[in-house]
């Protein structure tokens, strides 16, 4: 991508994560449910949270959510322009997930706790597409 600050630190896909990756990369958010008691979690791991149970299947989750919580970032990071937000949103599907809120100002005003979010997914490279989230409204 053009205006990809080569500075910038990139996700590194493990065999764990690596469904997920390439959800991100065909346009789906991809989680991990529990085939014994159901428990749906992020991030990927070949066990369950709730029960250890080891029997565990890849799901594509809605890429709904609702703001948790966040910080508004003032400091320039290598590969950010500040200010931008680092958000927690709590996925439909009930696992939470660490990501940016974008397409919106970074602001306190325009960031609501528990304002409906959708995914999009940002590529950076061609193995590696960031999943991030918008206000709901923002639907095209
Ligand atoms: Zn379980």
């Amino acid at each position: 991508m053009a205006d990809l600050d080569p500075r910038r630190a990139l996700p590194q896909p493990t065999p764990e994560t690596l469904p997920f990756w390439e959800g991100c990369k065909a346009g789906e958010l991809r989680l991990q449910r529990c085939d014994a008691c159901q428990h749906a979690y992020f991030p990927p791991r070949p066990f369950c949270p709730k029960c250890a149970g080891r029997a565990v299947s890849w799901f594509t989750a809605s890429g709904r959510a609702l703001l948790y919580s966040y910080v508004i970032h003032h400091r320039p990071v290598p590969g950010f322009t500040p200010p931008y937000s680092i958000a927690v949103v709590e996925l439909a599907e009930g696992p939470r997930m660490m990501t940016n809120i974008v397409n919106c100002p970074q602001t306190p005003e325009a960031l609501q706790l528990d304002m409906p979010l959708e995914v999009l997914f940002t590529p950076l490279t061609a193995a590696i597409s960031l999943p991030q989230f918008q206000p709901a409204e923002n639907r095209s």
